[in-house]
């Protein structure tokens, strides 16, 4: 079953994106080498809290922390933990907020200095394909249509290995809603997208083979071959035309931008 959205019902789901998109940003400004994601993880949470939304993510079957801190090999659903960064990873940060009976979901990968070019191209070219995916999510297409943009531009073009498990999704009331946003497929098939549609669009993209496992921890995806993981995510309204994206990059970027202890303008 698909939940078309109401004006009003997509402005809270804009507003809690929103408060995703700010807490990211927020630990945009803190990474370095030597800190621990788990200290990033209650600097997330409080700073949810404090703008009133509760972590979508603790407790969604029984997951223990409010984000989700992949790093380098790690895909996504990596634990917050004791461990320090340090520099040349790749960090994926992601999100879900809660509030007003609505869930955001957005996510983004950061570097810290300096993790090689292999991986900044892997960084750069798995954001182009998000909005690559945003483009087709128009009215009128269907979801293979921006599944198909995802894999093109990243498997087809790049080489890179697309990951087969994990998809984007619906969202509004839940977390996770129909339909499942696939990043790869065939142009023309699947659901048709209709206005006032709320999907999550996430491509997982793995700078070698598609193939992941999962940790022991039961949630943590790796890639098989142990090489990096790049996970970009909008909340974003099917419209005529042109996307809403409800979540934004805007801060976080300003924020990547002014951390010297980042790569930034990949
Ligand atoms: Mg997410
Ligand atoms: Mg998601």
């Amino acid at each position: 079953m698909i939940y078309y959205k109401t004006d009003a019902e997509i402005e809270l789901i804009r507003e809690s994106s929103l408060i995703v998109s700010k807490t990211i940003a927020t630990l945009a400004g803190l990474l370095r080498p030597g800190i621990t994601t788990l200290y990033l993880d209650e600097v997330a949470e409080q700073f949810i809290r404090d703008n009133g939304g509760v972590p979508s993510f603790k407790g969604f079957d029984d997951y223990p922390f409010s984000t989700c801190i992949s790093v380098n090999d790690a895909v996504v659903h990596g634990f917050p933990t004791t461990d320090t960064l340090k520099e040349g990873d790749l960090v994926s940060i992601d999100i879900g907020v809660f509030k007003n009976g609505f869930h955001g979901d957005s996510a983004y990968t950061f570097a810290l200095k300096d993790p090689g070019t292999a991986a900044i191209d892997l960084m750069r070219v798995t954001k182009a394909s998000l909005y690559a995916g945003i483009e087709k999510a128009v009215a009128g297409n269907r979801i293979g249509d921006i599944a198909f943009a995802v894999q093109e531009l990243t498997e087809r073009k790049h080489r890179y290995g697309v990951v087969r498990e994990l998809v984007g999704h619906g969202l509004g009331r839940e977390l996770h809603e129909e339909p499942q946003v696939p990043n790869y497929g065939k142009r023309g098939s699947g659901a048709k997208l209709n206005e006032s549609l709320v999907i999550a669009i996430e491509p997982m993209v793995n700078l070698g083979k598609k193939d992941v496992k999962t940790d022991a921890d039961g949630w943590t995806i790796r890639t098989k071959d142990g090489k990096p993981s790049a996970h970009y995510e909008h909340t974003l309204c099917v419209k005529k035309g042109k996307a809403d994206i409800l979540s934004s990059f805007a801060a976080i970027e300003v924020a990547e931008a002014a951390n010297t202890y980042l790569v930034s303008g990949y």
